[in-house]
């Protein structure tokens, strides 16, 4: 465990993927604070083990809500000062080709992806402004890069935050933060149950690796991303998908 912890928020922590990541930042000591519209019997673990105590904040929060968004971040001030980790990693799929694509499904999309992350990253920089330096990490997905029939928004909403990434990177740079974005291909979470079994074959059988991923695999990209000696590593597309694209 390192002598001092960082603070790091994980956005959309209580399954899936962000859940992976809480875990491994737990795992290294670090003080993990996170937030989803629901707490799942994970969080409910999390916050009754005592390995974590005064480790571990869950917040119940719709950061698609401005208000929860920022109140999540000043809960997270409040508690511990300051900032050192953001990884913007919830989010939403929605698929369904676009000329039969709901304004509502779009709007859900675009609000928690693109502009929710916008919202909080803001006001985490001006934390991390204030004290000198941090670490953002933006979860975004091979389909910005690669497109996916079925997937027009979701696939915009990802390849805009690899924008924001670059963007950011330049605006901080000199100010001791580093922004990068980790393309993700496609892991066994309930995000992915949207595509079916041939789909799935499909996806193992053209990935050099041969299976899907485990949060784990992006989990251990993040640390990487994170850690602070990799200061020189800012506004890139880390792509982890098993060699998929590649
Ligand atoms: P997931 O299993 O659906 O988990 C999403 C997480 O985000 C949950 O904790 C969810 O909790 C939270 N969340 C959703 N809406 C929220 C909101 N409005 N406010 C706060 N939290 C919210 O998805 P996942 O597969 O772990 O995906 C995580 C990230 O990886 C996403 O950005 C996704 O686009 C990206 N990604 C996933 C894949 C994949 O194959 N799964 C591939 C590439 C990239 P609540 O529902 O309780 O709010």
């Amino acid at each position: 465990m390192s002598s001092s912890p960082r603070t790091i928020i994980v956005t959309g922590g209580s399954r899936g993927l962000g859940a992976g990541i809480v875990q491994s930042f737990l795992d290294s000591g670090d003080r993990v604070a996170s937030c989803s519209r629901s707490t799942t019997p994970q969080v409910k673990e999390w916050e009754s083990d005592p390995a974590y105590a005064d480790r571990f904040l869950f917040i119940e929060a719709d950061i698609a809500d401005r208000d929860q968004s920022t109140a999540f971040v000043q809960a997270v001030v409040d508690k511990w000062g300051t900032i050192d980790v953001l990884v913007n990693n919830a989010g939403v799929a929605r698929d369904g080709i676009l000329a039969l694509f709901s304004d509502e499904d779009s709007d859900t999309v675009i609000d928690l992806n693109l502009k929710a992350t916008i919202h909080i990253t803001k006001r985490v920089v001006r934390n991390m402004l204030s004290h000198g330096g941090g670490s953002i990490v933006n979860i975004s997905s091979i389909v910005g890069l690669t497109g996916y029939r079925g997937l027009t928004v979701y696939s915009a909403t990802k390849a805009a935050l690899d924008g924001f990434t670059r963007s950011l990177a330049r605006e901080l740079g000199s100010r001791k933060i580093t922004v990068n974005s980790v393309a993700s291909g496609y892991l066994k979470t309930e995000m992915s149950h949207g595509l079916d079994d041939a789909q799935l074959n499909q996806i193992v059988r053209r990935t050099p690796a041969g299976r899907l991923g485990e949060p784990d695999d992006i989990a251990r990209a993040i640390q990487f991303l994170v850690d602070e000696r990799n200061n020189w590593l800012t506004g890139q597309v880390l792509v982890v998908d098993g060699g998929l694209t590649c």
